[in-house]
């Protein structure tokens, strides 16, 4: 659906040039969902507003849907944009239509008669769960409420692929969740290829199929999300996944803990798949007879399985923690452990 070929943009400054997309290859299928992680500052923002020629590419090509948009008059540019939409972390809606205004908004640019812009608006509404708000303006509604409106706007024209630029940093975690689980729902209902970029690993891990990790303009690690999380080569993806991972201050209460019963053992366990926590903690108790306490667990539901973050504390167990997280391999769920003693 997206290829990127040898992209690359180069910003002139008064301080001299700035290459804030160096060289970046990629290719990204129908359907699925492709997140781009990276700090401030790493090419994201440039990246994704090169795939719909916001910002066109000092050299390269970017091919969305079949066409070289590096290649395209501005009339044919404008029509290509309506198969590549996008949506804002500050939603950019306009504030003095109502919810219906601003859906209809590129309807009305592409010139769809009246009655049918109405019934699409209408069908747009229940899709993003906004029925009952369609007379409301933007200041009257919430931070989720504003972004469902960025999405129904955004898929008004039947887009091909719907471009995310950080659409839930502006979001409280709960709001979020909503969002992410809306943006999920879209792409399965209407196939829509999603491109998102962020800061923010839990996004990723949340609803990606695969992830490009991005440092000084740069693709400098990408695969299947799951790959990434468990086998993170570079640094700086590793610094990422450690965000999930290992908030810093439950790795010092554990520490704590760690340090006061010194005949136990802590093991975070962090899994993917399987059913729950508890199938795996009751079987390491019967194989090991040990006793476990969950000190901290926390399992989510994510487009790849369950995943979870637990902390456990295994008392009086003989055997190494190893094999006891070997058993747990056993029982279909993927493991990885941090032992802290
Ligand atoms: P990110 O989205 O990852 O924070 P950006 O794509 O916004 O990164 O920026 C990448 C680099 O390009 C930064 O060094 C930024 O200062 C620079 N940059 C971005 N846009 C412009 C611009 N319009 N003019 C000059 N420099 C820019």
């Amino acid at each position: 659906m997206i290829t990127l070929d040898a992209v690359k943009k180069i910003f002139q400054t008064k301080d001299g040039a700035v290459n804030a997309v160096d060289h970046v290859d990629l290719s990204i299928e129908q359907g699925e969902i492709f997140g781009i992680i990276g700090y401030s500052g790493a090419g994201k923002s440039t990246l994704i507003r090169m795939l719909n020629m916001l910002e066109r590419p000092t050299s390269g090509d970017v091919t969305v849907a079949g066409k070289n948009l590096s290649q395209l008059s501005n009339r044919e540019l404008r029509k290509a944009r309506q198969e590549i939409s996008m949506i804002f972390q500050h939603f950019n809606l306009l504030w003095s239509r109502t919810v219906k205004e601003n859906i209809a908004f590129p309807l009305e640019i592409a010139g769809v008669p009246k009655e049918e812009r109405q019934k699409r608006v209408d069908e747009l509404i229940k899709l993003v769960g906004l029925e009952g708000r369609g007379e409301s303006y933007p200041s009257q509604l919430s931070g989720g409420q504003k972004q469902r409106v960025g999405i129904a706007r955004a898929l008004a024209n039947n887009p091909k692929v719907l471009l995310c630029d950080e659409a839930t940093s502006a979001l409280d975690p709960k709001t979020t969740d909503s969002i992410l689980n809306l943006l999920v729902e879209i792409n399965q209902k209407l196939d829509l290829t999603i491109v998102l970029i962020t800061h923010e690993m839990h996004v990723i891990r949340k609803i990606c199929h695969r992830v490009a990790v991005m440092e000084d303009g740069r693709i400098v690690e990408q695969g299947p999300v799951l790959d990434v999380f468990r086998h993170p080569k570079e640094f700086i993806t590793k610094d990422f996944v450690k965000q999930i991972t290992e908030p810093e201050e439950t790795t010092d209460m554990i520490k704590q803990l760690a340090s006061e019963k010194p005949q136990s053992k802590i093991v975070q366990l962090t899994f993917v798949g399987g059913n729950a926590e508890q199938p795996v903690i009751t079987d390491v108790i019967r194989k090991f007879d040990v006793q476990v306490n969950i000190l901290q667990g926390k399992v989510s539901q994510t487009q790849n399985g369950p995943y979870g973050t637990l902390f456990i504390q295994l008392e009086g167990a003989d055997q190494e923690v190893d094999e006891a997280v070997t058993y747990m391999n056993g029982q279909k769920v993927e493991v990885e452990v941090i032992s802290y003693e």
